[in-house]
């Protein structure tokens, strides 16, 4: 018998087209996540990655092809698997702490809850305070802190419930360069610390590459996967290996595939054609 436990995340044949739509947003993604696997989605704008990640946190339905997490079909959002987006979507009059203990699932049954059980969440909160470096503005509002802190505080309510599942849509899209470093040390230590498997959407290609132990290039029109690259660095990541000649030919080649899969190519090539034959 076979006891190999089943993929964290696998999709076979997936299909999503909108309503409407001219192209399929997703057209015949096969993927499979081991768990504990951090697995980054690079791609042109449109590429339907936003699409993927929302299908597996089982906010959209998929219009064919299976996807499963554990094995079990998706159907619907579960708190095994937790979602960050851009937006930190903070509860403004709440504080830090209130923030991040404010949890649907540990809310939805209030009234059966024991001493115990209140107690747990809070020895939990204050553990993710601690991991997130935000115990000294636990009982800030959001809107008195930064947005690099803001966004630890959206992390650490994601990890509330301890999902075994992180889906990451952009997070730190709206973040200054240096914040966003921070951010990068940050999540991997979290991934180390909890134990999650972590599906992350990015247009940042160094990103992909410094925080993925695989980079998923996606295509536009219709939207599918291109190419899946194993990231050739150490599990341990440091900054300092942006600066590795294999990190900065990985990076390069993946550059140059986005062009090729955007159509981008295709408008430089027509903008040299145009200077080319412009009057001098
Ligand atoms: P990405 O996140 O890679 O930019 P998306 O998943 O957001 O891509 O979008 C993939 C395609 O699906 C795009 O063509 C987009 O316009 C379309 N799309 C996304 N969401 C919707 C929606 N709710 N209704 C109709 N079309 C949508
Ligand atoms: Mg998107």
């Amino acid at each position: 018998m076979d006891t190999t436990p089943p993929p964290k995340i696998e999709a076979r044949g997936l299909f999503k087209r909108y309503e409407r739509a001219r192209h399929d947003a997703l057209q015949d993604v096969s993927l499979r996540i081991e768990a504990n696997a951090f697995v980054t989605f690079v791609g042109a704008s449109g590429c339907g990655k936003s699409t993927l990640l929302r299908a597996i946190g089982g906010l959209e339905t998929p219009t064919g092809g299976t996807l499963q997490v554990d094995g079990r079909p998706v159907h619907g959002p579960g708190p095994e698997r937790a979602m960050v987006f851009q937006h930190y979507s903070l509860y403004p009059w709440m504080s830090v702490r209130e923030n991040i203990k404010f949890c649907r699932r540990l809310q939805v049954h209030t009234r059966d809850r024991s001493s115990a059980d209140v107690e747990a969440a809070a020895g939990r909160a204050d553990a993710l305070l601690r991991l997130m470096g935000l115990a000294h503005v636990a009982e800030a509002w959001p809107n008195q802190l930064s947005g690099g802190m803001q966004q630890r505080v959206a992390i650490a309510r994601a990890l509330m419930s301890r999902p075994a599942i992180l889906l990451m849509d952009e997070p730190f899209g709206a973040l200054d360069a240096q914040t966003r470093e921070v951010m990068h040390d940050l999540i991997l230590h979290v991934h180390r610390l909890e134990q999650a498997t972590i599906a992350f959407v990015t247009h940042d290609v160094e990103e992909a590459i410094y925080l993925g132990q695989r980079v998923v290039l996606m295509a536009p029109r219709p939207g599918r996967i291109d190419t899946v690259y194993e990231v050739p660095l150490p599990a341990r990541r440091e900054q300092s290996m942006k600066h590795a000649p294999e990190f900065l030919a990985l990076k390069r080649r993946i550059l140059d595939r986005i062009r090729e899969t955007s159509g981008m190519q295709t408008d430089l090539e027509l903008l040299e054609q145009l200077s080319r034959t412009a009057p001098a």
